[in-house]
């Protein structure tokens, strides 16, 4: 990163905590207006400027379609996602649509904090390549282990194949919702679904 680069986001930096000061002062009077002012406030205050310094685009939410795909998503087609959509798991060559992707960044770095670690197998899938897994591993629906071509969650960029070992499959179990992840495909408790945030 150019110095240039680092004096611009703690300028940006600087100005959110500018922008946030100036709402809670606003908030201070209300609070001594109403109640006496507690120490509750000043937590709040730093956990909403951790979260804005730490989620670029926080606060965005997306509309979803009648089967939970983002309309942005579903208005590419499964399996169609292009380039500039997706965004790169941590250093790796997985690629998911960019808000599952900095979801995701942040979970496996937050994990890593607390001494868990997590691997990641599978992400985004084109079209191509799920037509690829169907005529190799089959059809869930003849007995095999692939999406019909077109339909697999893969294909939107939301679903990631993890690798945990136990302590890791206990940790997103109890963390994963707050990371927007849940685990919803029977017996496959790699598989990792991301839901946004919706108005
Ligand atoms: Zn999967």
């Amino acid at each position: 990163m150019g110095i240039e680069r680092i004096n611009s986001r703690i300028a940006d930096i600087q100005s959110r905590m500018i922008a946030m000061q100036t709402q809670q002062a606003g908030r201070n009077v209300q609070a001594q207006s109403a109640k006496s002012a507690t120490g509750a406030e000043g937590g709040s205050f730093a956990s909403a400027l951790e979260s804005a310094v730490a989620q670029t685009g926080a606060g965005k939410t997306y509309t979803l379609n009648s089967k939970g795909i983002p309309t942005e998503l579903a208005a590419y087609g499964n399996g169609k996602i292009p380039a500039n959509a997706l965004e790169q798991v941590g250093n790796t060559r997985h690629k998911l649509w960019a808000p599952a992707a900095e979801s995701l960044n942040r979970m496996i770095n937050d994990a890593k904090r607390e001494g868990v670690t997590i691997g990641i197998t599978d992400s985004y899938r084109p079209y191509e390549e799920q037509v690829d897994l169907a005529r190799r591993k089959g059809l869930y629906s003849q007995g095999g282990l692939a999406a019909k071509p077109g339909t697999s969650e893969h294909g939107w960029g939301m679903a990631t194949d993890l690798d945990l070992n136990s302590k890791a499959q206990a940790w997103i179990r109890a963390n994963g919702e707050k990371y927007g992840f849940s685990e919803n495909v029977p017996r496959e408790p790699w598989h990792w679904e991301y839901k946004p945030p919706t108005a």
